[in-house]
Order: structure tokens, then C-alpha cells, then sequence
């Protein structure tokens, strides 16, 4: 279908990052922000765009053509670090920190990611997928098109193998880009003999059948004292990298563990987290092109600080915004709200907050060539918001649904 969104009010299309894939030092004129503009889709893909009127030559190939009365289109939002596979519930949890509990107490008496595991082995496949698809519903609904999904509530070969599995089929079943991350390295089991045996089976025996069977496209492991050391996580990632797959990594959340340092010098795709890294460690993570995730979702739910976006900012570093959407430190589909609160926390203009929802994770998850901005050849994914301006969708801080989700040129929702 060849469908034409006219009489849009404001258009954010991200353009001017995407022709040298450039996802740090945006400035305002990056926004490619057009008044009155319209949309041109050729079945999946956005084929032309510009401001209103409609050239004749455009018009006359519509198949359909939709009045947008002045809407907002924003591109649709990228989340680049979820944890959507689990089974149990931690509400428990949020009490308990009310009454004072910090993460880690939660978690030194079996809560945490030990009980989303417990809660994970006893799930059937089913129940796994269908809990999956229904947060991917909300993700949709709030204007989220494309999501990474971590395993790591398995945390044992054929646990983490099962999920792998049930991501595979999950993508199968939906339009929206799921992109796979084994996670194996979340914690170290309570059940294995040491950190070192457990690094040891995954690197052994999960990886090369992921590796074979496609089963992520990214790794991950948790850099944090109690977690696995840089020296742990080390031969896993390795042989991840040899394998072609791409590395992500949960770097100096509660202190300066190396993180950001190890993820640069891994080259990873990102480090995420990041309230304790080092100066150096934020530079070499500029000089390598990994990208900074921050996750306010996570300082709120939990009280820990927000990451000042600062200081990666000034290296130049490409900074990004996700949820960490989890069971027990941020239960939040809610990308958008997770932009405005970020922006105000971790301290970012209105340009870089949207880049950092859109472009910028897209570019972290290898897709900058396809996702995250509105551009000819560029997947047709957006939404349509009852609202002026950016600025408006911004300070509304995620409360308004849109009013339309777009994926691949078809409409999905409407509200
Ligand atoms: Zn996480």
C-alpha cells in the first residue's frame, strides 16, 4: 500500500544524523524538524517526505491518503535495553523498598534477579510468551516500535537456551524489531560451583549453538562487584566476538567497576548504566563509539542516582535513553516518560532527548541505517500524537497515548 499522511503539524525526522550515522554532538538543527509536512510510505518504507503542499507527482500514486489535522509525527521509539522475558512477580519488592529496604538488601535475602529466576524456571514456555506479547503490546502502544529483549532470568545453559528460543518465536509473531540479547552473564547462579564454572559452560556449550542458530544478535554481562569482574566476563565476550556477535554491557551502576573502561576496550555496541564510570572510562567509550545508555527508570524506581549526561556528552560520546523494563527495579513500558524524566535528571536538551529514544538506540543496535528516524529508505515506523510540538510531547512527560502507532508503512493502532 502507498499510503500519504498530509497536513502534519510538526514532523521530527532525525535526517541530518542519518547520513553519516552519527549519533553524539547533536545540536538542534539535528532535530530535521518540519512544520505542515507530509509523509510518503511505499508499502514498508518511507519513500519521500518534505513540507506541505503535496507535489501533484507524489499525490498521484496514494493509494490512500490520511489527513493528520495538524498532528505531531515523531519516528517511532527505540528501546535498546529490556528485560521483557521473565515469569513471577517482585511487587513485593516495591513495598519493601517503601519500607526502607535498599536493592541489594531485596536481594541478599533471595529477591532481586534470583527471584525472577526462580520465577522464570517455573514458568511454562507458554506463559512466558504470552506475558512477553503483552508487554510488547504496552511497549506498541506508547509508541514503541523496536525493542531488545535480554534473556538472564534463566541463568543456566538450557534456561537461557529456552528463552533464546521463546525470543526466536516471539519475533516470528510480531511486526514490531525485536532484537535478541543473551544475557547469561546477569548473576552468578545460586546453584553454581563459582563464577569462573559457570562463565566456563556458557562460553562452552551455549554459545557456539547461538552462534549456529542465530540466536542473538548481541551479549551482554553484569561488570559489578558481587556480579562478574571485567577478568570473568572476559572469555565469554571474546568468544562472542569471534563468533560476529555484538557486545552490550551492564557497566558501574553501583560502583566504578571498569565497566565503561572494559566495554571500550571490547568495543561494545554500548555500556549501559554507567552512574559510577570513570572519566577515562567515558573517553575511551567515546574513542571506541560505544554508546552511553542511561536508564532513569532505574534511579527512580530504586533511589539510586541518575547518571549526569554530561560528562559523556562532552567527550562526545552518543548518549541514549532506555527503560530497563524489568519485574523489579523499573517496571516501565513507558519510553516516553523515561525521555522526559531523563532529560530533566541526566540533564538533556529537548534534541538530544528525543535522539536519544530514537536514532541514537537504533544506532546502538546496529540500525541506523533503518530504524529510529524518518528518511527516504528508512522503515516506515511512527506515531502520531495529538500535540503541537515536541516540546508539547516532552513536558507532557509520557502521559499521552498517540493516536496512531505506524509500523512498516501499516497501521497498527489507533486510539
Ligand atoms: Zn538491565
Amino acid at each position: 500500500m502507498r499510503t500519504l499522511l498530509e497536513n502534519i503539524g510538526e514532523m521530527i525526522t532525525l535526517q541530518p544524523l542519518t547520513s553519516e550515522q552519527r549519533g553524539h554532538s547533536i545540536k538542534e538543527e539535528d532535530l530535521g524538524r518540519i512544520h505542515n509536512a507530509w509523509l510518503f510510505c511505499d508499502n514498508s518504507t518511507v519513500a519521500a517526505l518534505g513540507p506541505m503542499p503535496v507535489p501533484a507527482d507524489i499525490r498521484k500514486f496514494a493509494g490512500q491518503v490520511v489527513d493528520a489535522k495538524g498532528a505531531l509525527v515523531l519516528p517511532g521509539l527505540v528501546d535498546a535495553h529490556t528485560h521483557t522475558i521473565f515469569g513471577g512477580t517482585r511487587f513485593d519488592e516495591f513495598a519493601q523498598r517503601l519500607n526502607g529496604a535498599s536493592y541489594q538488601e531485596i536481594a541478599a535475602k533471595g529477591g532481586g534477579i534470583q527471584a525472577s529466576v526462580k520465577g522464570t524456571r517455573q514458568a511454562s514456555d507458554e506463559e512466558l510468551m504470552k506475558s512477553a506479547k503483552r508487554r510488547l503490546t504496552r511497549f506498541l502502544r506508547r509508541g514503541v516500535t523496536t525493542v531488545e529483549i535480554k534473556t538472564g532470568y534463566g541463568l543456566a545453559f538450557k534456561q537461557e537456551l529456552r528463552l533464546l528460543k521463546l525470543i526466536q518465536v516471539i519475533r516470528k509473531n510480531v511486526r514490531m524489531e525485536i532484537v535478541p540479547t543473551l544475557l547469561a552473564l546477569h548473576a552468578v547462579p545460586a546453584d553454581a560451583k563459582s563464577a569462573e564454572a559457570y562463565v566456563e559452560e556458557i562460553t562452552k556449550r551455549l554459545l557456539p549453538l547461538v552462534i549456529e542458530n542465530k540466536l542473538a544478535r548481541y551479549v551482554d554481562a553484569f561488570i559489578e562487584s558481587g556480579y562478574f569482574s571485567v577478568e570473568q566476563a572476559e572469555p565469554f565476550i571474546r568468544a562472542a566476538e569471534k563468533g560476529g556477535l555484538g557486545v552490550r554491557v551492564h557497566a558501574d551502576e553501583f560502583s566504578n567497576s571498569g565497566g565503561a573502561a572494559a566495554a571500550a576496550k571490547w568495543k561494545a555496541a554500548s555500556a549501559d548504566h554507567l552512574q559510577h564510570a570513570s572519566k577515562e572510562g567515558i573517553q575511551a567509550m567515546a574513542l571506541s563509539g560505544t554508546v552511553a545508555i542511561l536508564l532513569p527508570g532505574t534511579s527512580l524506581y530504586t533511589g539510586i542516582p541518575f547518571t549526569d549526561a554530561r560528562p559523556f556528552l562532552e567527550a562526545k560520546c552518543a548518549v541514549a535513553i532506555a527503560s530497563d523494563f524489568n519485574p523489579g527495579s523499573s517496571f516501565c513500558e513507558n519510553l516516553a516518560q523515561l525521555a522526559s524524566l531523563g532529560a530533566l535528571h541526566c540533564h538533556l536538551t529537548s534534541w538530544q532527548a528525543i535522539a536519544a529514544v530514537t536514532y541514537v538506540p537504533a544506532l546502538s543496535l546496529g540500525l541506523g541505517d533503518r530504524k529510529g528516524a524518518l528518511e527516504i529508505g528508512f522503515d516506515a515506523d511512527f506515531a502520531v500524537y495529538r500535540m503541537a510540538s515536541l516540546e508539547e510531547w516532552l513536558a507532557t512527560m509520557g502521559q499521552r497515548l498517540p493516536s496512531e502507532v505506524w509500523l512498516k508503512g501499516e497501521k497498527l493502532h489507533s486510539y
